[in-house]
């Protein structure tokens, strides 16, 4: 397999596009052609980056998915709201989904002792507004294998990716892994 076959994400295959510093968020869908759910968001996102792990929603065909992190309290439905039910209850990131199309519209930790309380994780390719920031890295690229990737070409899909300037990680980025670190020493009084 050449790198240049692997299909990443279609918001990256042809290039990271990089977000306006000005940007102050948006308006997210999902895929229903009529009665869609509306997400506002009222901020620029955070740590965009390409997901290998089996849990996120990606479009059809595609090896990873997408997906940022914005504040919870500058999220809401605006529309639709009861299309919405969680995925799995029981996992650490509620991902609320549209019951019909299967969209996850955003995902939500009710744990106020998980590292990352307070963050909501969002779909940017789910909105039509132009500057959200650009994916900078990929987390959890092993895991691909687990949907069905054939292992024998993670090294074109590393490659690939290492291309698109998405340093490939197999857990999260070096300043996430730190961060929750930070947390788990802090809670521990090591810190
Ligand atoms: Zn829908
Ligand atoms: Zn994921």
């Amino acid at each position: 397999m050449s790198h240049h076959s692997v299909h990443i994400h279609p918001a990256v295959d042809d290039g990271v596009k990089r977000g306006s510093e000005s940007f102050t968020g948006g308006k997210l869908y999902c895929h229903c052609s009529s009665n869609q759910v509306e997400v506002t968001v009222d901020a620029q996102c955070a740590h965009n980056h390409v997901c290998g792990c089996t849990k996120c929603w990606k479009p059809e065909g595609a090896l990873f998915s997408m997906v940022a992190v914005v504040p919870r309290d500058q999220l809401r439905v605006t529309a639709n709201e009861d299309k919405l039910e969680v995925v799995d209850p029981a996992a650490a990131i509620q991902r609320h989904a549209c019951r019909e199309c299967g969209v996850h519209m955003y995902g939500r930790i009710e744990n106020t002792g998980h590292p990352f309380h307070g963050l909501d994780f969002i779909h940017t390719e789910l909105s039509y507004d132009e500057g959200w920031a650009g994916p900078e890295f990929a987390a959890f690229v092993s895991s691909i294998i687990e949907s069905g990737a054939n292992p024998d070409d993670m090294s074109s899909v590393r490659s690939r990716l290492q291309e698109l300037g998405l340093p490939p990680y197999d857990c999260l980025s070096p300043p996430l892994m730190d961060a929750i670190a930070t947390h788990t020493a802090k809670a521990k009084g090591v810190l």
